[in-house]
């Protein structure tokens, strides 16, 4: 089969006709897929950019056509065909089909919206790091992503895909990371770290390791969910040699776990790296505590550990996609207590300005008085400990 062409140049309509036809039956039958769609070049490839082949694909509602028109430039729409076979075609509250389609909502802005919802850009101390916390730093290596998510926190910089940042750069953001010495804990992050070749990343793994003061290294990424078969030997390989490493995944919703990202997970934790889950609290997607506990439940299965559940950052254009923060303590108190603690995230705000993670917890201490405090537990019954002299 001839490639899709990712490029904004379309190609002739009969040859665009006969792709999107072949693609249109790859997506609908996945029981007679060929070797190729498992290959996650060509899925990055085929990634599914432009209104003319979506259209043929699903029936788009209005807002998503109108959303699609206007999603050109900055964070252009790009959903691999493997995350698009997950979509039901037929339902336009689709979970899977929200996070990926764009939709008119996206181009309202609240006054209140920021273009860098956690101050980023202000602890910025060399370009593609972010130094909040004196322990840790969080590095940002490529704008690139599998699947754009359109409630993005890093919509300002992500989709224009340029290339990674280049192994001469990295030697600023390596001579500071080595400088400072209080920082024990970097994070690799983008865009998604995983979109790079093998090579780049093990570059600067290479390079970080190599610091003597840095204790751990982090990758977040949402590749091992919306490209699953990039997670394969080679990668996994590569990184079982950078240990102590662990990797954030971004999950949002319980049926993104298919039996091709439970592989993807298995291989990594295989390869000894512990898995934590990032899920952004998403409304219409995630949003019924049944839905996140499913979600918390299929990660353990798959060994993820669930680790944060974000309120949707204040990012521009995301008002169709925040929740009170209500919803997500109403969420906290319907986990804790009702299922397997390893299933309880912790839920955060990411402070707007740059205040960094600050957890937000239903109420379970009722009062402290002088060598007593009063408690509630997940029943609401209620319960009094008292403290030594
Ligand atoms: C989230 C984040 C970290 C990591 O925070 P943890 O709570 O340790 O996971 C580090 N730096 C920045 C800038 C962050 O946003
Ligand atoms: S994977 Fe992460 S960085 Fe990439 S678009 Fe989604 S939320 Fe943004």
């Amino acid at each position: 089969m001839e490639e899709l062409s990712i490029s904004s140049e379309p190609p002739s309509t009969n040859l665009a006709t006969k792709l999107k036809s072949e693609l249109a039956e790859l997506i609908e039958y996945p029981g007679s897929r060929p070797e190729y769609w498992y290959d996650w070049k060509w899925q990055l490839k085929n990634r599914i950019t432009s209104l003319e082949v979506i259209r043929d694909l699903i029936p788009l509602t209005r807002r998503e056509e109108e959303g699609i028109k206007r999603a050109s430039g900055r964070l252009a729409m790009a959903i691999t065909p493997y995350f698009f076979s997950l979509i039901d075609r037929q339902d336009p509250r689709c979970p899977i089909r929200k996070q990926a389609v764009p939709r008119l909502e996206e181009f309202s802005v609240s006054s209140c919206e920021l273009v860098d919802p956690c101050g980023e850009d202000s602890h910025s101390p060399v370009p593609g790091l972010v130094h909040r916390y004196p322990d840790r730093a969080l590095l940002i290596v490529t704008d690139s992503c599998a699947m754009y998510c359109r409630y993005c926190t890093r919509k300002r910089m992500v989709g224009e895909e340029t290339p990674p940042m280049s192994i001469e750069r990295f030697e600023d953001t390596y001579k500071y990371i080595k400088s400072k010495k209080t920082i024990r804990d970097v994070l690799i992050s983008g865009g998604d770290p995983l979109m790079m070749k093998s090579e780049v990343l093990e570059s600067y793994l290479k390079k970080l390791r190599s610091i003597p003061h840095l204790e751990i290294i982090r990758i977040g990424t949402r590749v091992p969910v919306t490209l699953p078969m990039r997670v394969n030997a080679e990668l996994v390989d590569m990184l079982r040699k950078y240990h102590p490493l662990y990797m954030s995944i971004h999950f949002s919703h319980p049926r993104e776990i298919t039996p091709e990202v439970a592989k993807s997970c298995g291989m990594l934790a295989d390869a000894g790296i512990p898995l934590g889950s990032q899920t952004v609290l998403l409304k219409g997607v995630n949003d019924k505590p049944a839905t996140m506990k499913k979600l918390m439940h299929e990660l353990l299965k798959v060994r993820v550990r669930p680790y944060y559940l974000y309120q949707c950052d204040m990012a521009m254009g995301t008002a169709h996609f925040r929740t009170p923060v209500s919803v997500g303590m109403n969420i906290m108190e319907e986990l804790r207590g009702h299922t397997t603690g390893y299933a309880v995230p912790t839920f955060v705000v990411d402070a707007p300005g740059g205040g960094g993670k600050i957890p937000v917890t239903p109420t379970y201490l009722l009062s402290q008085a002088k060598g007593r405090v009063t408690l509630r537990n997940y029943e609401n019954k209620i319960y009094n400990y008292t403290e030594p002299d």
